[in-house]
């Protein structure tokens, strides 16, 4: 049998190697900024076409390269960065594999101008799929200037596999800002479709932040400071009363270059301990230096992994130094240092009251009251409503129709045939349709056949998920228009986020005036949900699709209405006349799939009198 090992022709290794360090547009903006820093470059220009996928250009004005370098550069394990393995672990450089222009060269069509301070003419090279297809001599400023053209052209497969301009977009900002937090010295700027999306000047970390974050970030920074013989830290940390509903201001750095630490985040958090509401992330920007031997940077191709020598120390170093600023800024006034922090009350109860266990009784239950008067009831307004009369006056239109129920019933789909069939079916068992609630988290009704017991809180994210789905969807619903228009505050990164799902949340009834750079004008919001919400609601929305990235329409809309649904819907906890239990009892069942809420979980159960008996038997 003759020989079947052959070795693989370079290109195709290139292409290889390209699937570790290319995965996206994103990961090209990312080896590209990368390399004009590494060049020491004061001032860095980044286009992009279409999300990058037919164009990314980066331009700068660094030390640049001459024709032999300019040529060597496309070349793989070619790099200037180090030349012995030792230097492996005195990096001061983000590059060092020499893989990255090789890898971007076998998967697009790169274009390379570029000039060093001494050659008086620049050098113009074309790579296509790693041939160099032109080299020409050309006039062009000091400082090098790649443009990547067709990304993956070649790898269909991969190419198909890019999300949309939206989502690639998003990840580039992403890449792009982390790069420009790391290096303020640096002046940047991301054009996409001819749009300035940042325009950064060099400034100081704290500026920086502020450019990039934008609106009232600066107000809302406590600085930390610390300087030990293993770590030195700098940076920020966001108040805990702004602290975010998603990630997404949250930055390691350590020697400028920006990494992601779960053990280091789990310092933070634990540094912000009984300050943050449930739930909440605190923003940070935190920018570690430590000895370049004392880490090792290597353990992942895309380097945003890091392994320290000392992590326990770090941690320890991290956490006291962030209490130490927020009480030092008196954001947290009361914590005491001196003591073990696990021994102090978590600040939100310092100064309340200790709540007596109470027994909780619905004093306005009344088993025996008529269908009338539960109408009038509801018309004098029960606990709830006295707090938030706008939100529920809209949900309750529909018990101005007695036989609605009867109505919603006959679309049930669900295999609720035998179990809603005799449960509200017949109309002289209205007296058993009374419901009441327990531990103010679920609402009891009584079957013929036994006992209902449903989830408040899901069941009424059942009945707003299908509500709203409807109105994306088939029919838009209607706003209530706000006397003073609402302003708020986001980031770019979450602008971008909401103008993706303007058209579908115009749908729900919001009305936007106008969407910024960094804030949001609104003018209309849905009648389900009053002013104060509204910039909860939005976060929540924003941080739910950070985590999610859905890239079609449908599932767009799906997680939209899932992520409103779930916010708007009553809270286990809040206590429920009976006219809006029954209200939630009813719109449940006119769903189409009442048993489940829109994350798969159980509605509601029932007990029949069978099991009943037994259990007395
Ligand atoms: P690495 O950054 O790991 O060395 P790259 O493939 O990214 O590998 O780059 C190869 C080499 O090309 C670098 O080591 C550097 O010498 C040179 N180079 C790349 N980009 C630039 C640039 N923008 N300015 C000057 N030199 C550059
Ligand atoms: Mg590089």
């Amino acid at each position: 049998m003759s020989n079947v090992i052959q070795l693989l022709p370079d290109h195709v290794a290139n292409q290889i190697a390209a699937g570790e360090v290319v995965q996206r547009p994103a990961s090209v903006i990312k080896e590209l900024l990368e390399n004009s820093i590494d060049a020491k470059a004061s001032r860095i220009q980044v286009v992009i076409k279409d999300a990058g996928k037919s164009l990314i250009q980066v331009i700068d004005d660094g030390v640049g390269m001459n024709l032999t370098d300019a040529r060597m550069s496309f070349e793989r394990h070619a790099t200037s960065k180090i030349k012995i393995a030792d230097d492996l672990f005195s990096l001061k450089t983000k590059g060092f594999r020499g893989e990255a222009l090789a890898s971007i060269a076998a998967i697009a069509h790169v274009e390379l101008k570029t000039r060093t301070e001494d050659d008086e003419v620049g050098t113009c090279l074309k790579v296509e799929g790693s041939q160099v297809v032109s080299q020409d001599a050309c006039v062009t400023p000091k400082g090098t200037g790649i443009s990547v053209k067709n990304l993956f052209y070649n790898i269909p497969a991969r190419r198909n596999f890019l999300k949309s301009d939206n989502v690639e977009s998003r990840h580039i900002i992403d890449e792009f800002q982390r790069v420009a937090l790391a290096h303020p010295d640096i002046s940047f700027s991301l054009i996409h479709n001819g749009n300035e999306l940042f325009q950064l000047p060099t400034t100081n970390f704290r500026q920086r932040i502020t450019n990039i974050l934008g609106g009232k970030t600066n107000e809302k920074l406590v600085p930390v400071e610390e300087d030990t013989e293993i770590v030195k830290i700098s940076g920020f940390v966001g108040k805990p009363e702004f602290a975010k509903k998603s990630r997404g201001e949250q930055f390691f750095f350590v020697n400028n270059r920006f990494i992601k630490s779960p053990y280091l985040n789990h310092a933070v958090v634990a540094s912000f301990e009984g300050l943050l509401k449930d739930k909440s992330y605190p923003s940070y920007f935190l920018y570690l230096e430590v000895d370049p031997k004392s880490i090792d940077i290597n353990i992942h191709p895309t380097k945003t992994e890091i392994k320290f020598d000392d992590e326990h120390a770090l941690y320890a170093i991290l956490k006291s130094s962030i209490k130490h600023s927020l009480g030092q800024f008196n954001v947290a006034p009361m914590l005491d240092f001196e003591r073990d922090s696990e021994l102090d009350t978590p600040y939100e109860y310092k100064n309340k009251k200790a709540d007596v266990p109470q027994v909780e009784v619905d004093r306005n239950f009344n088993p025996f009251q008529s269908e009338n008067n539960y109408k009038a009831q509801y018309a004098g307004g029960g606990n709830y409503q006295k707090e938030k009369p706008a939100e529920w006056e809209s949900l309750y239109s529909g018990l101005q129709s007695e036989s609605e129920p009867e109505v919603d019933l006959k679309q049930i789909e669900f295999e609720s045939e035998e179990v809603t069939g005799n449960l509200f079916g017949a109309k002289e068992e209205q007296a058993e349709k009374s419901t009441f609630q327990v531990q103010k988290k679920y609402i009891v009704s009584t079957l013929k056949s036994g006992i209902l017991v449903i989830d408040q809180h899901r069941a009424h994210t059942r009945v707003l998920y299908e509500e709203l789905l409807k109105n994306i969807t088939v029919s838009s619903a209607v706003s209530q228009q706000l006397l003073f228009p609402l302003r708020l505050q986001f980031n770019r990164h979450e602008v971008e986020m909401l103008k993706e799902i303007k058209d579908s949340l115009e749908q729900t009834g919001f009305i936007f005036s106008e969407i910024k750079q960094d804030e949001v004008g609104i003018t209309g919001i849905p009648t389900l949900i009053s002013e104060s919400e509204v910039e909860i609601l939005l976060e929540q929305l924003v941080a739910d699709f950070e985590k999610d990235v859905p890239d079609n329409g449908f599932s767009q809309t799906d997680l939209l209405a899932k992520s409103l649904a779930k916010s708007m819907a009553v809270r286990s906890g809040t206590l429920l006349n009976s006219a809006e239990q029954q209200h939630i009892v009813n719109r449940l069942f006119a769903c189409k799939e009442p048993g489940l809420n829109p994350f798969n979980k159980t509605v509601f159960t029932t007990l029949s009198v069978d099991e009943l008996d037994k259990k007395f038997a």
